[in-house]
């Protein structure tokens, strides 16, 4: 009928704007490349901001003592402490806690927000376990991993640039992220000092290096997207201060506001971004991050229900609602491997609420899902080959040994089985089966708490 075929004309101009042939793919690293070659070359160059965390040493194993972590990311924050042995004994014992953020409080005022996190540290402290009290006379020392966009001002103190993902909290804009925290503590009565505030990226990217020497990058596919990687000092022009000991330098990239003619953008995301807390920023975040992957695929299936009637002859109401549809029900429908689809089915009308879907129509919702998580996923494939093209690891070099570890971490790396896969086997096609030796790409599982909790050590005040 032409129902199907206004369906699958739909479908297909939806696979043929999505498309990512090689060739594109490479425009777009070559363009990460370039990006980040102008945000380390001045100020506001670059949609890439690069911007220096302050952290030019990465763990070494040493790390002593009794720290604590806490890692505000966009749908839960976590706190942790660890207690670090040293070399030998690395982490000797750890307890976290998961606390989920109240959605009216990210779009509050900074106070509530801030009042928030520090009753919750108030409460974890006090559920220290016989090992794990601070020596006596030594204040708690914490590690702030906060994933949104900061100009640093020092390892211990930066200004937030914006808000991404879900958060809009104007009187925090401008404002030392630390301050506002340490002013909460000292409200809620939690004596402890914050001696490192790192972007999940750079904590991730501290944890991956404790464990493994190789590790040069870190990546974060969760609620949003974001990069970091080790810079040679030099290399960043921008930075007039003197060159650090190490000779390198921590960037993080805030790739997530990446954006580039080459990318397959569509008339879905145009309008998901024009309707957004952030329109015209976060374009690469808005194609690929767990927060919008499942609010394209609604986007897409409203057009199918409105102009070719796919869920019969009215749109279901619940299809109108932006953000309805979460990637994790995305995700789950994707990976259905029933023969009569029954999960696509279930979410159909437990989300959606449309009762009695035929297999046919099952099948396209499937399709749609796949070619936005391919798209998403190749993307962020060819965003990595940038970072290594931009470290000259993107070749052999005679007679070198050299291997190239990025460490990756967030919900939907860790959960989105076929986005996962698909980034992965889009990275080896992209660098060649030689080169795609000597990369590895590593769940670093949840290694920015704990990355935070050892870039805190090595800042302590005790030092
Ligand atoms: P954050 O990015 O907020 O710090 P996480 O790294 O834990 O937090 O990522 C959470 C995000 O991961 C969710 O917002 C969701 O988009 C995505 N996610 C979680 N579970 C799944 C899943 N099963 N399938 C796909 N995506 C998931
Ligand atoms: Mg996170």
């Amino acid at each position: 009928s032409s129902k199907w075929g206004r369906v699958m004309a739909i479908l297909k101009e939806l696979d043929d704007n999505c498309g990512t042939p090689l060739g594109k793919l490479r425009q777009v690293a070559d363009a990460m490349t370039v990006e980040m070659h102008a945000g380390l070359a001045s100020e506001g160059a670059s949609k890439l901001k690069m911007l220096i965390s302050y952290v030019d040493n990465l763990p070494t194993g040493d790390e002593h003592g009794l720290f604590y972590a806490l890692d505000l990311g966009g749908t839960n924050f976590r706190v942790l402490r660890v207690k670090l042995g040293g070399k030998e004994k690395r982490v000797v014992e750890q307890e976290f806690d998961e606390v989920s953020i109240p959605p009216e409080l990210m779009v509050g005022t900074s106070e509530q927000l801030f009042d928030y996190i520090a009753e919750a540290l108030a409460k974890f402290v006090a559920t220290e376990s016989e090992g794990l009290h601070p020596e006596p006379n030594k204040q708690r020392e914490l590690g702030f991993t906060f994933s949104f966009p900061v100009k640093q001002t020092s390892i211990a103190s930066g200004t937030l640039i914006r808000w991404t993902k879900g958060f809009n909290i104007e009187d925090t804009v401008g404002e030392d992220v630390v301050a506002e925290l340490t002013k909460a503590m000292l409200r809620k009565g939690v004596d402890m000092r914050v001696t490192a505030l790192v972007n999940d990226t750079v904590g991730t990217l501290a944890g991956g290096r404790y464990y493994k020497e190789d590790v040069i990058a870190a990546v974060i596919l969760g609620t949003g997207t974001n990069a970091a990687y080790v810079e040679r000092a030099s290399a960043i022009h921008k930075w007039h201060g003197p060159l650090p000991k190490s000779g390198e330098m921590v960037i993080n990239m805030e790739w997530g506001n990446f954006r580039s003619s080459y990318l397959p953008l569509t008339e879905y995301d145009i309008a998901l971004d024009e309707e957004s807390l952030n329109p015209g920023e976060q374009i690469f975040e808005k194609m690929i991050s767990g927060m919008y992957l499942g609010e394209i695929v609604r986007r897409v299936l409203y057009r199918m229900a409105d102009e070719a009637s796919l869920f019969g002859d009215t749109v279901p109401s619940k299809l109108k609602t932006p953000f309805i549809l979460r990637t994790p029900d995305m995700s789950a429908m994707h990976h259905d491997t029933s023969p009569d689809l029954k999960v696509v089915a279930s979410k159909l009308k437990d989300v959606l609420g449309i009762p009695n879907s035929s297999l046919k129509v099952r099948k396209i919702i499937v399709d749609v899902c796949d070619v936005i998580a391919s798209r998403g996923a190749c993307i962020s494939a060819a965003g990595i080959l940038g970072i290594i093209k931009k470290l000259g690891r993107d070749t052999l070099k005679q007679g070198e040994n050299q291997k190239s570890v990025i460490a990756l971490d967030g919900g939907l790396f860790e959960h989105y089985a076929k986005f996962r896969e698909c980034m992965e086997d889009s990275l080896k096609e992209l660098l060649g089966d030689e080169v795609a030796e000597t990369i590895v790409i590593e769940h670093s599982n949840d290694g920015s708490g704990i990355g935070a909790a050892l870039l805190a050590a090595s800042h302590s005040q005790y030092l």
